[in-house]
């Protein structure tokens, strides 16, 4: 059988959809580990003078699509949360998306990723809620997670004791 060509190869580098140059990356990721900088995303810098709303739909555009979630393709925080420079401040870019695609926002709001990815920025898995609404959703998250696994625990037990009843038969 004729081997099919598969897809292209592509640079290692998350968020880097350019061709495999040599040695896993790009050419562009390759010049940056050459000049022995830290890798970092080849995305084009944001054209200064944008308004909001032009400055999330840049954002958005350029977002890598992960099943449902729009996942912010720029710098990104220790915890996952997208950054950036707005106006002198570093703003969070999911509430940014937030405040201009869906509503305002108060500050004393938490914005909620209804995915639990922090780094997404899809409009429709975001919900502004109050600390207490989001502290009471972890837990709830924590204690179904909980309940999964002992679920899983007594599968387990139930197979172990198919498993054993079926020797004697
Ligand atoms: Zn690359
Ligand atoms: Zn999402």
């Amino acid at each position: 059988m004729r081997r099919k060509a598969g897809p292209a190869r592509t640079c290692e580098f998350p968020d880097c959809m350019n061709l495999h140059d040599s040695l896993g990356l790009c050419s562009g990721h390759r010049r940056q580990r050459r000049r022995g900088e830290e890798l970092r995303s080849l995305r084009e810098v944001r054209p200064r003078n944008l308004s909001d709303e032009e400055i999330s739909n840049w954002m958005l555009d350029r977002a890598v699509v992960v099943g449902e979630c729009l996942v912010y393709s720029n710098y990104k925080d220790k915890r996952g949360y997208g950054r950036f420079n707005h106006a002198g401040k570093y703003a969070l870019a999911h509430r940014f998306i937030y405040a201009q695609k869906v509503g305002p926002l108060d500050d004393a709001l938490v914005v909620h990723h209804k995915c639990g990815n922090s780094s997404c920025i899809n409009p429709k898995h975001l919900q502004a809620v109050t600390q207490l609404e989001n502290v009471a959703e972890m837990l709830d998250r924590t204690n179904m997670l909980r309940q999964i696994e002992a679920q899983s625990v007594y599968i387990e037990r139930l197979k172990a004791r198919i498993a054993a009843s079926s020797c004697y038969q």
